[in-house]
């Protein structure tokens, strides 16, 4: 039994397997799968330096759930909730031709993408498509929306988000295929701001906003689910205001981190609406969110 001095519960061996097998399954985390790699110069508006390189926190969220290192059991529960999706081999072949990516080609470390799998948990986790066009070396295609949809659907949740930037390419580039793609759903979460959180993984873990066990370190939060944005905001404007200078208090700090969401929100809007001027479909809904990142590199102080 757990006491004050060691709060180990020495008895979950004794439970029954079912019961140990249903707190496994409470273990693994509800995550945000990126089908393709982030980049910070369009996330970040291209600022110098970029307030993080996102790469740490892609990396983490693609490991498998923390519980699969902790015994056979947990590990058998892990890899049996989790579907691997490689980028390269899809139900939809014709994601084939030009699957999501930053357009390099490669993965942060220098590997081919189509050797790296992507453990999808389908009744937790949610999908997100960074997808900025301006990386892409082929407009025409569209296949990424198809590869996000096809994926979604496939999940409990049923929910695809992708980034404002895809929105942002419709207005000034010909994709013909763009609002009966977007149309496919009913509607979609956009993601029109990145907010970085530079602490400890095991910090972040104890904020319990990155999952029960911290292994969940990409959130999106509806910019409607006020409570929920706040909690994450405020984390941020603390962190930050801790390592900073102390010439901003942590009000200020997340003044600065929110000023530019009304900006983004209207261009999101903007978007959509020139979109589908002329289209015969209807528009989707698009609820506007924020993406939050638990990263403990030090990346946001390169250069001092
Ligand atoms: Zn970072």
């Amino acid at each position: 039994m757990s006491t004050a001095q060691d709060p180990a519960f020495h008895l979950f061996p004794n439970l029954p397997t079912e019961l140990r097998l249903l707190i496994w399954r409470f273990c693994l985390p509800n995550r945000v799968i990126e089908l393709d790699h982030p980049h910070p110069d369009p996330i970040f508006d291209f600022k110098r330096p970029a307030p993080c390189t996102l790469a740490k926190t892609t990396v983490l969220n693609n490991r498998p759930p923390l519980i699969a290192g902790v015994c056979h059991e947990a590990r058998t529960v892990a890899s049996e909730s989790s579907l691997s999706i490689n980028l390269s081999t899809q139900p939809d072949s014709s994601c084939n031709e030009s699957h999501p990516s930053t357009g390099q080609g490669h993965d942060i470390n220098g590997e081919a993408e189509e050797d790296i799998p992507i453990h999808l948990n389908p009744h937790h986790d949610v999908v997100h498509l960074h997808h900025e066009p301006v990386y892409e070396s082929d407009q025409s295609a569209g296949n990424p929306l198809r590869h996000i949809i096809s994926i979604a659907t496939q999940t409990t949740p049923n929910q695809a988000s992708l980034s404002l930037g895809l929105l942002l390419v419709g207005r000034t580039q010909d994709w013909p295929q763009l609002p009966f793609l977007l149309s496919q759903r009913p509607w979609w979460l956009v993601v029109i701001h990145v907010v970085p959180i530079h602490m400890s993984l095991h910090a972040g873990s104890l904020t319990g906003l990155f999952g029960l066990l911290g292994d969940a370190p990409v959130q999106i939060v509806d910019l409607r689910d006020k409570h929920r944005l706040g909690a994450y905001y405020d984390l941020a404007a603390v962190t930050q205001h801790r390592r900073g200078d102390g010439e901003l208090t942590v009000e200020d700090e997340k003044l600065v981190m929110m000023v530019d969401v009304e900006t983004k929100r209207c261009r999101s809007e903007s978007a959509v609406r020139w979109i589908y001027k002329l289209a015969a479909e209807p528009a989707p809904a698009m609820y506007p969110a924020i993406m939050f990142r638990l990263c403990p590199e030090e990346c946001d102080r390169l250069g001092e």
